[in-house]
């Protein structure tokens, strides 16, 4: 009997400490746990994250069985993953981005900003003045503008066309640096209002651009358009991939108010009529040049403004400017241009949806809080989407055609003649005739720009 209880205790000893022994915290690896997770609630997840390695302690107890949202909320957010929702079956996992939200979140940004610093038009004015401060500091702007040469821009022969001119120019800011533009300007000899339009990743050569800038022209405001950075002859100088970096963003701010700088100083222009437009990234250039920049009278972002979305390149978001002011949104940053004119167009199938819903009326009410509710116009295109098409160059006409009383009958596109590139350049086929002292690389920004981030763009460039 001994010799047989003996292992027999011996035996129940050891299943109870292996029952016991909790030491593995039920860990599952996260991509066994993403595959229960889509068989359990009959959905594709497509993963664009890397699970490999990923595990997670007491994996299951992190599944809601009532719910896919708070089952994937609780499983992702650990490894700062997050889901967006495609349809009702199908969910992409992504990793965390800092400049995209959801509406929601958006919906109650909105919220706080309105009961925090817009109750009436003192407080907005206060807050105001903390935005346009606070992305100063952000992006250190105001260093950069002192460190620039202050040389007259070279300016290429007027080339005529039906009711309107162009001229190239190239414009030094940092030493060996150069912001390369067109301006568009009207044939007739009086003072013009100028519309600034900066490109939103595609360049000033593109025939949509030409249209408009053309068109502007035509019904009698000066437009000018100018390399995006990292684009058209700035990639000469810095490389195409220093587009997607932080410096980008800077030296896209620094040749906003620089080419507007120029063009203030012309004698055919009207001080009093300055504007801005631009769409998607350009737009984002037009919310944020707007705040730095109390010169322009009129301002039109395009597929950009958003409560939920601060634009997804480096060129807009590398530097973040929506934790200006304690946080901030683009909405905001337009709502500070209160109350003088402000156009936003908007789309049906980008961040810009909710605009009618969502951003306009926050926007009313701060446009009321200065009696300027007629200052504010919405263009809707609730069955377009992303893309400064047609509808939407009619739309901007007509905004600016109001609020600087240019010739709205003279917006004709046709009467536009599409230049080929080659027209369009200052340095000449692949850069032949970039000046002597020219900047030929971003690590030339070396003196303006920390270390580590003109690496960063080397590398870029190098792969
Ligand atoms: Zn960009």
């Amino acid at each position: 009997m001994k010799r047989l209880l003996l292992p027999l205790l011996l035996g129940l000893a050891a299943s109870a400490a292996a029952q016991n022994d909790y030491s593995h915290r039920y860990t599952r690896s996260l991509h066994d746990l993403l595959t229960e997770i889509s068989a359990r609630f009959e959905v594709r997840l497509k993963c664009e994250v890397d699970t490999v390695g990923r595990t997670l302690p007491y994996g299951a107890s992190r599944i809601r069985p009532y719910s896919l949202e708070e089952t994937l909320d609780n499983v992702l957010k650990p490894f700062d993953y997050k889901f967006v929702k495609q349809n009702d079956r199908y969910y992409k996992i992504k990793p965390y981005e800092s400049h995209r939200r959801l509406p929601e979140e958006g919906a109650a940004l909105l919220g706080w900003l309105t009961r925090t610093h817009a109750a009436d038009s003192a407080s907005f004015e206060r807050r105001k003045r903390e935005l346009r401060n606070g992305v100063c500091e952000l992006t250190g702007i105001d260093r950069l503008l002192a460190a620039c040469v202050r040389t007259e821009p070279v300016l290429t022969k007027p080339r005529r066309y039906d009711g309107y001119t162009v001229r190239n120019f190239r414009l030094e800011t940092l030493p060996g640096l150069y912001v390369c533009g067109s301006i568009y300007l009207p044939a007739t000899r009086e003072k013009h209002p100028v519309i600034l339009s900066p490109d939103g990743h595609s360049d000033r050569y593109n025939e949509n651009t030409q249209l408009r800038l053309a068109t502007w022209a035509r019904m009698g405001a000066a437009a000018v358009s100018y390399d995006l950075v990292g684009y058209g002859e700035s990639a000469l100088q810095v490389g195409a991939e220093t587009h997607h970096s932080p410096i980008a963003q800077l030296l896209q701010l620094m040749n906003g108010i620089r080419v507007l700088d120029m063009m203030l100083a012309r004698k055919d222009i009207d001080q009093t009529r300055v504007g801005i437009c631009g769409a998607s990234g350009g737009g984002t250039q037009t919310m944020q040049l707007s705040v730095i920049d109390d010169r322009y009278t009129a301002a039109c972002p395009v597929i950009s403004l958003s409560s939920y979305f601060d634009g997804g390149c480096a060129c807009e978001s590398g530097i973040q400017i929506c934790s200006a002011g304690g946080g901030t949104c683009n909405a905001e940053l337009a709502a500070a241009f209160a109350p003088r004119p402000l156009g936003v167009v908007s789309d049906g199938k980008d961040w810009t949806a909710h605009v009618p819903t969502q951003e306009l009326p926050y926007l009313q009410h701060v446009y009321g809080l200065y009696g300027a509710a007629e200052q504010l116009r919405n263009y809707h295109f609730p069955a377009e989407g992303h893309d400064f098409g047609p509808s939407k160059r009619q739309a901007v006409y007509t905004f600016f055609a109001e609020v600087f009383g240019l010739d709205r009958s003279q917006a004709d596109e046709t009467k536009t003649t599409v230049e080929p590139v080659e027209q369009l350049l200052l340095f000449g086929p692949e850069g032949a005739e970039l000046p002597a002292g020219a900047i030929r690389s971003v690590t030339g920004l070396a003196p303006w720009f920390e270390a580590q981030a003109v690496a960063d763009a080397a590398a870029q460039n190098r792969r």
